[in-house]
């Protein structure tokens, strides 16, 4: 019997990271997670601590693809960016989007109660370092429900001279539904996706008008073209604040998308204040290439990003050697079937 593709990551030469970020970003003022080598380069495995281990189990099959190889041949060597503004103050996030240069902002709001002022002034800020042809798109990460959504949105896509789309309003697809029946501005979803027990039955139809895709949690570039086949809508392809180890994956999916015509969220690799990888990419022109092969970490960064606490390390390599048992259990991703043409 063929070993298992999880059984070619050598997990005893993982290494844990910890990399602090630049601003405070999802809750978050250090990234951790872990990288390791197999047959065809090195893969991240870094779910965001509060996951439990079946959630997990996506992350980890996203390294194993890619540290085994076998993502499919690109339609296009480089792929549009949006810049992504924390929640900042309204100066810092001008200047965060005059020096991005990307034709599209994505503009994180509803960060905690009571933000909405600051919201109104932040996609303001944005609006004017982007001019008027920039498309700026806001996150509200499900944390409004529908009368807040109907409320506030209007607001934000007054201050922003028209946003392309709201992402991820409220934590449910009825709610979503809803929104987008009763108001105008178009609605992405994210968690919904991502967070379904099945992703690619998730059931969009009339819910939303834009699919953000990360292929990261939804366990490789294949499993995501499926899910994105399924979605049957545009879809945006979205971090999930991985190193220049982990972007790979994704950016090979968005290289590998049929079609793909809105910017994707994957230009964050500036918010942390370094890297794994020796030149990581950073946007040029508002784009970022979309890579053959998966990186190889510098060791110099991985020393210097090596997680500095005994606890947290074991605490890493204990999930990941419960969730590769986990993924051990699953099937292999198949071949890729997705439609031609
Ligand atoms: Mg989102």
């Amino acid at each position: 019997m063929e070993p298992h593709p999880v059984d070619q990551l050598d997990l005893g030469a993982a290494r844990v990271y910890a990399i602090p970020m630049r601003t405070r970003f999802r809750g978050i003022t250090v990234r951790e997670g872990v990288v390791l080598p197999g047959p065809a380069g090195w893969g991240e495995f870094c779910p965001f601590p509060e996951y439990d281990d079946a959630e997990s189990a996506g992350w980890l099959a996203t390294a194993v693809e890619q540290a085994n190889g076998g993502w499919p041949a690109p339609l296009r060597d480089r792929v549009a960016v949006n810049v992504t503004v924390p929640a900042v103050d309204p100066g810092r996030a001008h200047r965060i989007v005059l020096d991005a240069r990307c034709g599209t902002a994505k503009v994180k709001v509803a960060d905690h109660p009571g933000s909405h002022a600051e919201d109104l002034d932040r996609v303001a800020a944005v609006r004017a370092a982007l001019g008027p042809a920039g498309a700026l798109r806001v996150d509200v990460n499900g944390r409004w429900d529908v009368p807040t959504t109907l409320a506030r949105l209007p607001e934000l896509d007054a201050a922003a001279g028209g946003l392309q789309y709201v992402e991820q309003p409220c934590a449910s697809v009825p709610e979503l539904a809803e929104v987008r029946r009763l108001q105008p501005v178009p609605v992405a979803a994210d968690e919904s996706i991502r967070r379904a027990t099945d992703p690619a039955r998730v059931a969009l139809a009339g819910a939303a008008d834009v699919a953000v895709l990360k292929c990261t949690p939804l366990g490789g570039v294949h499993r995501a073209l499926r899910v994105a086949a399924g979605a049957g809508l545009p879809c945006v392809v979205s971090s999930a604040l991985e190193t220049g180890v982990g972007i790979a994956a994704q950016l090979a999916l968005a290289g590998a998308l049929p079609g793909l015509e809105l910017a994707c969220g994957l230009g964050t690799g500036s918010l942390l204040v370094g890297d794994l990888v020796a030149g990581p990419p950073r946007p040029v022109d508002g784009h970022l290439p979309v890579p053959r092969r998966a990186p190889t970490p510098d060791p110099a960064s991985l020393d210097r990003f090596a997680q500095p606490d005994p606890a947290r390390v074991r605490w890493w390599l204990n999930r990941l050697g419960r969730v590769a048992e986990l993924v051990r259990r699953l099937p292999a991703s198949p071949p890729d079937r997705r439609p031609t043409g």
